[in-house]
Formats: structure tokens, C-alpha cells, sequence
């Protein structure tokens, strides 16, 4: 597939950027375009792989942003980005939008730019383009807290209900308990990045004909019709050295011995069951997922049809559903065996009823908050029997 990816505020930007990272780091070439897009001028100034003309300042006249952001408000994030619409289109149109598949916008929801902006921005995107707009949403972990869960709560109804499909990360699940914030951030980046540059760049080279199996971006479109939300596994492994110490793939066809074997097989199928099985983006009952998709992704050499045919047979299984797609994403010159499941319209994820509850005695305890801030005030900078006057 081939995408245009906006990030949107400064998690959204740096997803964004791992994933640029890994796509050159394993030749592939999914991102056709890139935007980043920001309320913090800091934060911009931070991509590694985003080239400079392709990040957008929004709100730097704006009384509450003036560049410096949104401070984690979301109502700010989304008045924002609606002012600076005509800017956010304008970026947009030189996306020359017969060269992609699809547009991906990510976001972290728990914060104010990217959490209120980005459903903003989708809206301008579904009015301009005719193909599909994904998001990657980042749900907040909960130890940051009763805010940025109510952001998170609100912004995933903006988000799920304008987009063709949400696909979720969770930062509670990957949170790493030895780690300082930014040190789990970086990994949890990278990790996403792997997941979701594996699964979308399948059928990136417009050429998959050529091989029996292999995974069309029409076929990640259908399994991704199904709106709601979706989540990703994912597992790798490295491909094995042959005896004389050279990778298969390096041996001539002549010399390559036949391994679509049981073996091959077998490894290919428990490739998909351990992806499955993993920490998936969202944890989630897989069982409860709409429709599911597997990119088996590495050198040709490691294919097997046999395995592909067993593994949709046992996601099926596992998915409960006849909607599954197994198919292959040939890399020659990777040093690994991967595949990337996605799981579309996940109805069962258990992170999103927590946040909602954590929303919503966050959102009670700021209404009585602010219903008594006013007395309160009044009674501490009044004396007991009101004896004195202001000054003015
Ligand atoms: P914004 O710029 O106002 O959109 O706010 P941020 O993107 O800085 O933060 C929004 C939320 O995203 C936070 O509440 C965190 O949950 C999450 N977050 C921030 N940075 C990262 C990151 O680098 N990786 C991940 N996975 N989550 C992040």
C-alpha cells in the first residue's frame, strides 16, 4: 500500500518519524508523503526523517498557542486547527493523491494538539480526497491521569466515528516499568513503527501478481472497511543461514533446495500464532475481531503456500470469522521472517472501558471543582467577619 501519513501534535509526529526510520532501514518505501502538524514550534523542530517543508505551525497567532502549544487542552487543540484550516488544506494540496492508496493520521489522544486537532484535520481530509483516512490513535497510560484520559475518551469518539478505521496503541500495555517516559516512549515508537510499516507496505511495488500469494493494498482496504477499531500483533524472526553459511536466498534457484516443507510450513503458521499471541497495539479478544489480515513479510526463499493456507485456517479459528486474508510481502534481501496481523473492529478491548471510567470521574470531579472554586477563593481572601474592603 502506499500512504500519505500526517502526524498530528508532537506523538503523532514522532510515530511518524519511526516509521520513515524503519521504512529506509528495510527498504521499503510506504510514507509517498509526509506532514507533520503542530501548535509547539519545539516540537517540530524535533523529527529526524520529516523533511523541514513538510511540518506545519498552526496557531502561532492564536492568543492561547502563540507556538508554544495547547498546554494539553483539548478544546484549544481543536480551536486551533479550525482556525488554521485554510493553512492545514493548503499544505495538503500538493498531496498528489493518485499516488497513494489511502492517508494514515496519527495522534496521541491523551494530549491537546493532536487529541483535538486531528479529528479536525480528518474532517478536511475526508472533504478534499475520496480514499480512505485511517488514524493511529495513542491511548494514554493510566498513570498519567484523570486528564488526559478525558481527552483520550471525547477524542476517540471524534476520532472512530470520522475515520474508516481507527487502529489503537495502547501506552498502558507498553509501558516499561524500568524506564524513564521518554526511554518507553522511544521503544514503544519504534515498535509501533515496525508493526504498522510490516502490515501497510504490503503490495507497496503495485507488482504483487508476480507472486501467488501476495498481499494486494486492496485487500488491507477491504479487511479495513469495516470501521471501529483495530489492533496489531506482531512477531519476527531471523531467517536461518544454510550450511555453507550463506543465507538461502543468496543460492541460486538450481542450488535452493526445495523447502516448502512441513517444516517451512509449520514455521510459517507459528510465525502468524505467535504475532496473534503477542502484545498486540490495543489488547484486545481476538475472537470479537470483524475481519483479520496476515502479511507473512521476508525473502522469497522462506514462502511456503502450505503455510499460508494453515495459518488462515487457524486464524479463522481464532478470529471466529471466514473474513481472513493470508498473504505474502516479498523483501529479498531481509534478514528476517516477520508477519503483522491485523485484526480489524476489535469490539472487545478492556483499556477503552477503563478509560471511559477514568473519564468520567475526571470530568465529575471538575465540575465540583469549579462549582466551589469561586467560594473558595472568596472565603480565603476574606477575613472571618468581613471587616475589611478591597481597595479599588
Ligand atoms: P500534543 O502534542 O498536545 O498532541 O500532546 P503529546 O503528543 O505530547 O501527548 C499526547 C499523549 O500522547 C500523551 O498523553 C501520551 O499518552 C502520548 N505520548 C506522548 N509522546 C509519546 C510518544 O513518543 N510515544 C507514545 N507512544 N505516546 C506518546
Amino acid at each position: 500500500m502506499k500512504l500519505a501519513t500526517i502526524g498530528v501534535g508532537n506523538a503523532g509526529s514522532k510515530i511518524v518519524d519511526r516509521m520513515l526510520e524503519f521504512e529506509s532501514r528495510t527498504d521499503r518505501n510506504l510514507c509517498r508523503h509526509v506532514h507533520a502538524i503542530n501548535t509547539a514550534r519545539t516540537d517540530l523542530a524535533k523529527p529526524d526523517y520529516i523533511p523541514e517543508e513538510r511540518r506545519v505551525l498552526i496557531g502561532d497567532t492564536n492568543q492561547k498557542a502563540k507556538g508554544h502549544g495547547v498546554g494539553g487542552d483539548v478544546e484549544v487543540g481543536a480551536e486551533v486547527a479550525k482556525a488554521d484550516l485554510d493553512e492545514i488544506r493548503r499544505a495538503f494540496d500538493d498531496v498528489e493523491i493518485h499516488t497513494v492508496d489511502a492517508i494514515l493520521v496519527v495522534a496521541g489522544l491523551g494530549g491537546g494538539s493532536g487529541s483535538g486537532g486531528g479529528p479536525v484535520v480528518i474532517d478536511a481530509l475526508q472533504e478534499m480526497y475520496d480514499e480512505p483516512v485511517y488514524a493511529l490513535g495513542v491511548l494514554p497510560g493510566e498513570y498519567e491521569g484523570g486528564r488526559p484520559a478525558l481527552n483520550a475518551a471525547r477524542s476517540l469518539q471524534s476520532f472512530v466515528s470520522k475515520v474508516d478505521n481507527f487502529i489503537g496503541f495502547d501506552n498502558d500495555a507498553w509501558r516499561a516499568r524500568e524506564q524513564t517516559i521518554e526511554e518507553g516512549y522511544e521503544q514503544m515508537n519504534r515498535e509501533l513503527a515496525a508493526r504498522l510499516v510490516t502490515l501497510l507496505a504490503a503490495g507497496e511495488t503495485d507488482d504483487s501478481d508476480v507472486a501467488e500469494n501476495a498481499m494486494d493494498s486492496s485487500d488491507i482496504i477491504r479487511t479495513l472497511n469495516t470501521g471501529g477499531i483495530s489492533s496489531i500483533g506482531y512477531a519476527a524472526t531471523q531467517v536461518e543461514e544454510s550450511s555453507e553459511g550463506l543465507l538461502d536466498r543468496w543460492s541460486s534457484d538450481s542450488q535452493r533446495v526445495n523447502r516448502d516443507d512441513g517444516s517451512q510450513a509449520t514455521k510459517i503458521k507459528g510465525l502468524v500464532r505467535r504475532a496473534v499471541n503477542s502484545r498486540l497495539t490495543l489488547p484486545g479478544e481476538v475472537s470479537s475481531a470483524d475481519r483479520a489480515l496476515a502479511v507473512i513479510s521476508g525473502p522469497p526463499s522462506e514462502f511456503s503456500r502450505k503455510g499460508i493456507e494453515s495459518a488462515r485456517q487457524w486464524l479463522e479459528q481464532e478470529a471466529d470469522t471466514v473474513e481472513v486474508l493470508v498473504g505474502d510481502d516479498p523483501r529479498e534481501s531481509s534478514p528476517r521472517l516477520s508477519a503483522a496481523v491485523l485484526l480489524s473492529n476489535v469490539t472487545e478491548a478492556p483499556r477503552i472501558d477503563e478509560i471511559q471510567n477514568q473519564a468520567v470521574d475526571a470530568q465529575e470531579k471538575i465540575a465540583e471543582q469549579e462549582a466551589v472554586r469561586e467560594e473558595q477563593i472568596n472565603d480565603l481572601i476574606t477575613d472571618d467577619n468581613n471587616d475589611l474592603d478591597p481597595v479599588v
